[in-house]
């Protein structure tokens, strides 16, 4: 049996978070076996926003080092970045004329980043779905492992892929989204997800002494205020992080020591700390091997590249005839 095909993107707009490990890229690694796994660094997502053109092709590097840091392995799974497909941009704008526009008016993420960025709300922030829709149903994608913040636009997917097909005929199946184990963890304030644009993230770059800092600052069950009250691990942002990263062992004793206030919530987070910075370290060091020889991580690239044109093509190919386009 072959295996199902999985696609997933990160985007390269800033530095990698404690959530993006968490809610993404830990989970991808353990899906690598299962799927046959495609990771994207969607450039074309990230131009959305407003950005530095120089810093635009380090950015995609450091990303991609990160993945490759993280886990994913180049033997097992395809990493490439998403303009090295020229594909996407084409299937996005045949998409595009069966998405009803409605839908992505109402879409948090569309409402969040032109609140964020009012000066540039820009036709690309709002069919950012389309793109990513096209990302998927370009390889024909079944599973999409995604956090919280994106079950929204896998509906959109969804439907467009629906859509489509009754429109020109059976082409694309429809994605379904799989809900990582860790899908929202809250930035250091507890206020809003942790964002690589807002700020408010632990970043896999940090180094020990800053990582202790913030997770001392960091928020937690809002109803424990005092010492000696019990607090809720559900409710607990630091738990969250806990279970992604601490032992079995750790995480009985901090869910029970925490809800008879046998543990404090300083405790609660050097134990954090403690698990959290040697993953750190180890991702941080593998990434700056990527730093010194370079060439490693484009040869990476443009394998993932290669390989992923070839498909893009044969789906191209399909779309074409069922739309009634010319075929070159
Ligand atoms: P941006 O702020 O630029 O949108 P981001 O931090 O939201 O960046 P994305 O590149 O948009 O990161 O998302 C990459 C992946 O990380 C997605 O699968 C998304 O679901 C996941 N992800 C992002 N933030 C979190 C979070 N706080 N908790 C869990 N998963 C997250
Ligand atoms: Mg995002």
């Amino acid at each position: 049996m072959p295996k199902a095909r999985l696609l997933s993107g990160i985007q390269p707009t800033g530095g990698l978070h404690v959530g993006n490990y968490l809610g993404a890229i830990q989970n991808w690694v353990r899906l690598q076996d299962e799927y046959e796994c495609l990771y994207s660094v969607v450039d074309l997502h990230a131009m959305t926003i407003p950005y530095e053109p120089g810093e635009m092709p380090a950015r995609v590097f450091e990303a991609a080092a990160m993945l490759l840091a993280s886990g994913i392995d180049p033997a097992r799974a395809t990493v490439f970045v998403q303009s090295d497909v020229p594909e996407h941009s084409e299937l996005a704008w045949i998409l595009s004329c069966v998405t009803p526009l409605g839908e992505l008016e109402r879409l948090t993420q569309f409402k969040e980043k032109s609140e964020e960025h009012k000066k540039s709300v820009n036709l690309g922030l709002l069919s950012y779905p389309v793109l990513q829709a096209a990302d998927i149903l370009l390889y024909k994608a079944e599973v999409v492992p995604v956090g919280e913040d994106q079950v929204q636009h896998l509906e959109i997917s969804r439907e467009i892929a629906r859509r489509f097909n009754a429109r020109f005929g059976p082409v694309f199946p429809e994605p379904r989204a799989l809900l990582t184990r860790t899908p929202r963890v809250m930035g250091v304030d507890g206020q809003a997800k942790m964002s690589k644009s807002k700020g408010n993230g632990i970043m896999l770059r940090d180094e020990p002494a800053k990582v202790r800092a913030l997770l001392k600052t960091a928020a937690t069950d809002p109803a424990r205020v005092r010492r000696q009250d019990p607090g809720n691990p559900d409710v607990c942002n630091v738990y969250t992080m806990h279970k992604g990263l601490s032992t079995e062992a750790t995480l009985a004793r901090v869910d029970r020591e925490c809800r008879t206030a046998a543990i404090g919530c300083i405790e609660c987070k050097t134990l954090l700390a403690d698990a959290m910075v040697p993953v750190l370290d180890a991702i941080r060091t593998k990434a700056d091997g990527y730093d010194r020889e370079p060439a490693r991580l484009r040869e990476v690239l443009s394998r993932g590249a290669a390989h992923c044109r070839e498909i893009a093509g044969r789906t191209m190919d399909e779309v074409r005839r069922a739309t009634g386009l010319r075929r070159s």
